[in-house]
């Protein structure tokens, strides 16, 4: 048997018969975690409200075997970040980056960096644009606020994950792709070249400062602020969509969310 605590993030929460619940959570230390909490439906004393999706904190947990779930024994929440609950737009957004973490995660692998990143992102946008938009000039351009601190967690992740491709190179012939114009193909999901882009039936021109961005990122170069100056034409945000849709093959409630996300 073993018993540890280390600090994260509740991504994924069900009901688990009558009265437990099954979290889900990304581990700074662990990975990606599945626990169960006995009784921690009823349980407002022992663990008051510790379990909502992008809750963050210190979580204990007791691994007594490897055929069972591991168990919660304390959880102690440093921030309640449900709160956004005030902000339709950045609880969709919340969910949806807890969504995609869960389903792109696998357990038991620790991914450090994309956890401190994911910290910073909920952060950010726990502590910025609180401002009710005055007018319909405000309220676009708080959405596409969201829209870039969504790519910018989507970037990190799918880094991590393997499945952005480096945009150093056309996929389909290989040519560098050192500053020249790089084309995403609709029907493929790939990165190519101008020659390989007349080939293709639908392709959009990726902008170099979304390369160079996306460059940043695997260099672990960027704050989130360079990607809040930048302006993100559309197609970029289908082309993260369609990355992690050729992953994700389950049918996941969030991914709905997408369509109230896209710009
Ligand atoms: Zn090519």
């Amino acid at each position: 048997m073993r018993i540890f605590s280390s600090e994260g993030i509740v991504i994924n929460k069900l009901r688990y018969l009558e009265s437990d619940l099954i979290i889900t959570l990304f581990m700074k230390g662990e990975g990606k975690i599945k626990a169960i909490v006995k009784g921690g439906v009823n349980s407002r004393k022992r663990f008051p409200g510790a379990f909502e999706i992008g809750n963050t904190g210190e979580f204990g947990l007791v691994d007594k075997n490897h055929y069972q779930l591991m168990h919660v024994s304390h959880a102690r929440i440093d921030n309640y970040l449900i709160t956004l609950k005030k902000d339709y737009g950045k609880i969709v957004l919340l969910f949806y980056m807890a969504g995609i973490t869960d389903a792109l995660l696998s357990e038991h692998h620790t991914h450090p960096l994309l956890y401190d990143n994911l910290l910073y992102t909920l952060n950010h946008l726990n502590q910025n644009g609180d401002e009710p938009a005055a007018s319909e000039t405000q309220a676009a351009a708080s959405s596409q606020l969201l829209d870039r601190v969504r790519l910018f967690y989507e970037l990190h992740l799918l880094r991590e994950t393997g499945i952005l491709p480096a945009l150093d190179k056309c996929e389909t012939c290989g040519t560098p792709l050192s500053g020249g114009p790089m084309y995403f193909v609709i029907k493929t999901g790939k990165f190519v070249c101008g020659s390989c882009r007349s080939a293709a039936a639908d392709t959009v021109l990726i902008p170099a400062a979304i390369v160079q961005l996306a460059h940043a990122v695997t260099a672990r170069e960027t704050g989130i602020h360079a990607f809040l100056d930048t302006h993100v034409p559309h197609a970029v945000f289908n082309a993260t969509t369609q990355l992690m849709g050729n992953y994700i093959e389950r049918p996941l409630k969030i991914w709905r969310m997408i369509d109230t996300l896209q710009p």
